[in-house]
């Protein structure tokens, strides 16, 4: 019998590391499918439609809400965010496994939904290494480096809901503690 695909959510205060890891993971795993999201945010340079996310409207995104579209949906900084119902739910049937970069909010109505995910939280070494990552970024204004490091004290209070917690002190380290961490649930969840 096919075995049903795992539900990997991987979430991190905003700064911490959490694209440039899952790039490596999914280098590394390329078996995975990451969920695209869809958002009314603005593209960043390079970013692609419908390889980075589904880029819409705030009508489009909220007539999707009204449809049931969404798995789950948050506003993250001013924008919206949403996960399609459809799309995970045909891969994990079809037996691949997806990940889901996905905020705290995301992720806990997500798991309410689907308590089976696997829900993986991703944090800085320290609040200071945090706020040099997001001004060495340099993609955010003085102010919103504040707002962010407010979110992110509040955000690493619901570390408690996640099942695994890793440290990104270096790339390649913390993206090898969520292979193993895939690796070890497959491994737990292959039927006799
Ligand atoms: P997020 O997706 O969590 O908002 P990014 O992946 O954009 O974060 O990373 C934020 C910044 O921190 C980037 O400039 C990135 O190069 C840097 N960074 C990521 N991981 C580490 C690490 N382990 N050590 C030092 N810098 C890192
Ligand atoms: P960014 O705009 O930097 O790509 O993402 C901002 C935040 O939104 C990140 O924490 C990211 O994980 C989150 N995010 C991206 N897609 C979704 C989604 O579909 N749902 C939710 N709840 N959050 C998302």
């Amino acid at each position: 019998m096919l075995r049903k695909g795992l539900i990997f959510i991987l979430s991190a205060p905003s700064g911490t590391g959490k694209t440039t890891v899952l790039r490596k993971v999914l280098e590394h795993r390329p078996e995975l499918v990451y969920s695209i999201s869809a958002t009314t945010r603005a593209p960043r340079p390079g970013e692609q439609e419908g390889k980075d996310y589904f880029f819409v409207s705030t009508a489009e995104f909220r007539m999707g809400i009204e449809a049931g579209r969404f798995a789950e949906w948050a506003e993250v900084y001013g924008h919206l965010y949403g996960t399609s119902e459809d799309f995970f739910q045909s891969q994990t049937s079809l037996g691949k496994d997806v990940i889901l970069d996905i905020d705290t909010q995301g992720a806990l109505q997500l798991k309410s939904k689907h308590p089976e995910a696997i829900l993986i939280f991703l944090v800085p070494p320290s609040l200071e290494e945090l706020e040099r990552r997001l001004r060495g970024r340099k993609t955010e204004s003085d102010d919103a480096v504040e707002r962010r490091l407010g979110v992110a004290k509040r955000e690493m209070e619901l570390s408690d809901a996640y099942n695994h917690i890793i440290v990104n002190s270096d790339i390649e380290g913390a993206a090898k503690d969520v292979e193993i961490v895939i690796d070890r649930e497959r491994g737990c969840r292959q039927p006799p």
